[in-house]
């Protein structure tokens, strides 16, 4: 960690508009020692072990930060999305892709849609766990054949007597390899009991257990987040009770698009702090670093460059605040049953634009940090390697770039 503190300094006072309470700045104070004194520390050895320990799960919930935005009667200390944001901002400080891709996956994923979508016995059966980080969770939506096109998944789910079974694949599923239970979407026939014949009517959202026969599931090696148990899963025959049956038959598709908003805005905040950080160890290298017997901070080239980045960086901070400002409304009225204050297209509007800027910003700071580094920049030894690899992930994973761009055009009309 550097010295230079790339986040918005206030002056004077809070900002006229404040979108954080005064228990969110404790709270950060929390979740940054916690991250700086149990995470980061330890993120050097893991990297090299390409793994990390469990527990970790377990100690985060200790903490009290894998609880943040869901309910007391689960468990947790919420429901506060700004809490949480607060935790995943901190949490991309730990100086690991995977660990945070991990908890993110976790927490992010598969227990919101838990929290959105389950009935009491099912929160109680499987979001109680996973808030006390006794258990790992995933969320299996893309397959082999089908990424950004979520309607042409293949994955079957097919009525058994009382319950299912299941026939497909999932790939780079993060948790895939060692959660304890997976949020799958299949499809299911209108012959059983799917609403029409659209394929995205027949998008059905279960949670498979891990050890149920017929699962299986392997780890996949990656470019980076080399601590993340990223993995591809198989459903051969896989039978389950209806009860694990997670929402309507037919309501997968639109419970996927209710929380793609949170997950395109956890990126975001993730990826800012990412760039923050980055941006501020390149300065550091930069003002260190001598040549032709100056500074390399000092040469105009690199002054403007590190500018035009944290200007960018303010940009998407900005955006990324501004989105979740829109998605904080909406859960609020969502969760009460009063009238949503702000429309569903300026949502997705702002949210596919923090995500389209941050990501490939955070990868576009990494990218100039191993630039400014010289040849250090290309040893392992150095961090700018491993945030180039773990930042490269952001313009892929949670729906591509190109997706992004596809969306916003179409909330344009265009
Ligand atoms: C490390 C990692 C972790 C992940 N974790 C999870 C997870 O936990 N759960 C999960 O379900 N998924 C996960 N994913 C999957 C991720 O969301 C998908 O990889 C992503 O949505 C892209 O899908 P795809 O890989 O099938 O690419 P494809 O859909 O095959 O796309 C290939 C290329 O075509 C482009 N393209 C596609 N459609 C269009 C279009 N209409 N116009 C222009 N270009 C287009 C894409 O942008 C991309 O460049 C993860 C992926 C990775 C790499």
């Amino acid at each position: 960690m550097s010295d230079i503190d790339l986040t918005p300094a206030v002056i004077g006072g809070p900002p006229a508009l404040p979108l954080y309470r005064e228990e969110h700045a404790a709270l950060r104070d929390a979740a940054r020692a916690f991250v700086g004194r149990e995470l980061a520390p330890h993120a050097d050895a893991w990297e090299e072990a390409e793994d990390f320990p469990r527990e970790v799960f377990r100690a985060v919930a200790e903490a009290g930060f894998l609880g943040l935005k869901f309910d007391e009667r689960w468990g947790g200390s919420g429901p506060d999305l700004l809490a949480q944001a607060v935790w995943i901002e901190e949490l991309a400080r730990c100086g690991s892709g995977g660990v945070a891709a991990d908890l993110g996956a976790h927490s992010d994923l598969a227990c919101l849609y838990l929290a959105h979508a389950g009935s009491d016995d099912q929160l109680d059966r499987w979001l109680r766990p996973s808030i006390a980080g006794e258990s790992v969770g995933a969320l299996g939506v893309t397959e082999p054949g089908a990424g950004s096109d979520v309607a042409g998944i293949t994955t079957r789910a097919r009525r058994d007597g009382d319950g299912w079974v299941l026939d497909g694949a999932k790939v780079f599923i993060t948790n895939g390899s060692w959660c304890d239970y997976v949020v799958v979407a299949a499809k299911v026939a209108p012959g059983d009991g799917a609403p029409s014949d659209d394929p995205h009517g027949q998008v059905t959202l279960f949670v498979v257990e891990a050890d149920t026969p017929g699962v299986e599931r392997r780890r996949m090696s990656m470019l980076g987040w080399r601590t993340s148990h990223t993995g591809e899963l198989t459903f051969d025959g896989v039978r389950i009770a209806d009860d694990h049956r997670l929402g309507d038959v037919g309501g997968g598709f639109g419970l996927i698009m209710r929380n793609f908003a949170w997950e395109r805005l956890s990126m975001s905040l993730g990826a800012v702090t990412a760039a923050e950080e980055g941006l501020a160890e390149a300065i550091a290298y930069a003002r260190e670093r001598e040549v032709f017997g100056r500074p390399v901070a000092s040469f105009q080239v690199w002054r403007h460059r590190f500018a035009d980045l944290a200007t960018r960086i303010a940009t998407g901070r900005a955006l990324t605040e501004h989105a979740l400002r829109l998605h904080v409304a909406t859960e609020a009225a969502l969760r009460v049953g009063e009238p949503v204050p702000v429309d569903t297209g300026e949502l997705v509007r702002a949210t596919s634009m923090a995500k389209l800027v941050t990501q490939r910003l955070a990868f576009d700071v990494a990218d100039e940090s191993v630039q400014v580094h010289g040849g250090a920049g290309y040893m392992m030894e150095y961090r700018a390697q491993r945030r180039w690899r773990d930042t490269r992930l952001g313009p892929i994973g949670g729906g591509t770039d190109e997706i992004m761009r596809e969306i916003i055009a179409r909330t344009y009309g265009l």
